[in-house]
């Protein structure tokens, strides 16, 4: 009898959608991008491209450069060399302009404490530019859509760590950009922020948003991302469309190209010596 023929079935994901088609200049594109601590280099001549609309999301094992990279693409570090642009205006030139299109949440969030959800949103409303009506009415929006309504006149100090994340991004929303860097969003959160977070991100792809992401949640990135940059000892190592990526590599999930990328882990026939 033959072999029954193997076909790998992708799981339904909602990057099956076809790639966006860029339409102008890409959403970032960097090129050879350095920045040194000392003399240790953190990032090391690193370069890529995100078209817009897409869904880029940053993979690497802990202290690989993720969010020393996501700092300079934002302006928070210089780079000791290389460029950036971002939206087609270039980043040294024109640090406001490029600041006032971004939307930026960090691993660590630094939020003001003694406001309230409502105040702080607002607050950052207003720095955008907003007049104080709009602020609010779009403050009251995104308190409802990440489900922080009831928490809205509390202090931010009353918060939990689910509900700061939840607030730093839609503080990070409040002027509509058209690219938004979160990093490591999902990091140390309860299962219905995440959700929360993942829906949000979702309404944020549909609409068009370019997406820029550090997780090592792979199976986030897996249903998400349509591109996938990934970056090991400050180095990209391979990033483009998942898709493309993926035929290149021969690997039919997101978790067998990033071990391709980056090596397997050693998980398999570990034993402790002191153990039975
Ligand atoms: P990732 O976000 O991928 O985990 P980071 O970008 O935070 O990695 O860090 C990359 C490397 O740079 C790490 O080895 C980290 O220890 C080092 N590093 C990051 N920030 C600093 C800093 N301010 N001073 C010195 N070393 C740093
Ligand atoms: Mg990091």
């Amino acid at each position: 009898m033959p072999e029954p023929t193997v076909v790998a079935v992708p799981e339904p994901s909602d990057a099956a959608a076809p790639s966006p088609q860029p339409a102008g200049p890409p959403a970032i594109r960097c090129e050879s991008l350095v920045k040194r601590f000392g003399t240790f280099a953190a990032v090391d001549g690193l370069s890529l491209e995100v078209p817009q609309g897409a869904f880029y999301a940053f993979l690497g094992p802990n202290g690989a450069g993720k969010s020393t990279t996501i700092a300079m693409l934002t302006g928070i570090y210089g780079a000791d060399a290389g460029r950036v642009e971002v939206l087609g205006k270039d980043l040294q030139r024109d640090p406001l302009g490029v600041k006032a299109s971004i939307g930026v949440v960090f691993e660590e969030l630094a939020l003001f404490e003694r406001l309230t959800g409502m105040q702080y949103l607002v607050f950052c409303g207003r720095m955008y530019g907003l007049k104080g009506a709009e602020a609010t009415r779009r403050a009251q929006e995104l308190l409802e859509l990440v489900e922080l309504s009831f928490k809205s006149d509390e202090l931010i100090a009353d918060y939990s760590k689910g509900m700061r994340r939840k607030l730093a991004i839609a503080a990070a929303l409040i002027h509509a950009p058209q690219l938004i860097f979160l990093d490591e969003p999902f990091e140390g959160i309860d299962v219905l922020a995440s959700a929360v977070i993942r829906e949000l991100l979702k309404e944020l792809k549909r609409n068009g948003t370019t997406i820029f992401m550090t997780t090592h949640v792979l199976e986030i990135a897996e249903k998400l991302a349509t591109h996938i940059g990934v970056i090991v000892a400050g180095k990209m190592r391979a990033s483009g469309p998942v898709r493309e990526l993926q035929t290149e590599h021969g690997a039919h999930t997101l978790e067998g190209l990033f071990q391709t990328l980056v090596g397997a882990p050693k998980a398999a026939g570990v034993r402790l010596s002191f153990y039975g």
